[in-house]
């Protein structure tokens, strides 16, 4: 073994017992981050959402331990929840989405529930693009909810893409897709 440092205190050296944990750096990685820990202590902390944003979390739906945020661009977050589904990666929340479209509840809500999909991946899974629309504050996304769940009861599957949000997520464009 070589003595590669603690993935969490970055001081002590990495104890083989600790240097294959199985954390991945995003829900679509295949191979696990060559994350590796001093000891138990460090290896618990980095799965404690207490310590970072970037801590590694427990995906129900997959059964990995994922990263909380991407590292590399700080602030894409992995992990979606809800009382239904638990804590949930992106990928599993996605797939998901895929298949069944958005829910009847989250829009009798008045909540837009949707992810930065790729166009493309979109496309790859049957739907098509409705329209487009720029949302600013609870009207504007009321009246969008209406009209996706006019859609659904006409049997179409809806789904909501984020195109651009500001960062407080209460203006930005969106674009409404169904299948
Ligand atoms: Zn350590
Ligand atoms: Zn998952």
């Amino acid at each position: 073994m070589s003595n590669k440092l603690c993935s969490f205190c970055c001081e002590k050296e990495v104890i083989e017992e600790f240097s294959k944990v199985g954390q991945y750096n995003s829900p679509w990685d295949k191979v696990p981050a060559s994350n590796g820990y001093c000891g138990e202590e460090c290896l618990q902390n980095s799965e404690d959402s207490y310590y970072s944003d970037y801590a590694y979390q427990y995906c129900e739906g997959c059964s990995k331990n994922i990263i909380i945020r991407c590292p590399s661009n700080g602030w894409h977050e992995y992990f979606r929840y809800s009382k239904e589904h638990g804590q949930e990666c992106l990928k599993c929340y996605q797939e998901r989405l895929f298949k069944n479209g958005i829910s009847e509840e989250s829009l009798e809500k008045g909540t837009l529930e949707g992810s930065f999909f790729d166009d493309s991946d979109l496309e790859k899974e049957g739907f098509k693009k409705y329209d487009d629309y720029f949302v600013k504050g609870t009207t504007g996304a009321k009246a969008i909810c209406l009209k996706a769940l006019a859609l659904i009861n006409e049997g179409k599957k809806i789904l909501v893409n984020y195109e651009r949000l500001s960062i407080l997520g209460d203006e930005g464009s969106i674009s409404l897709w169904i299948k």
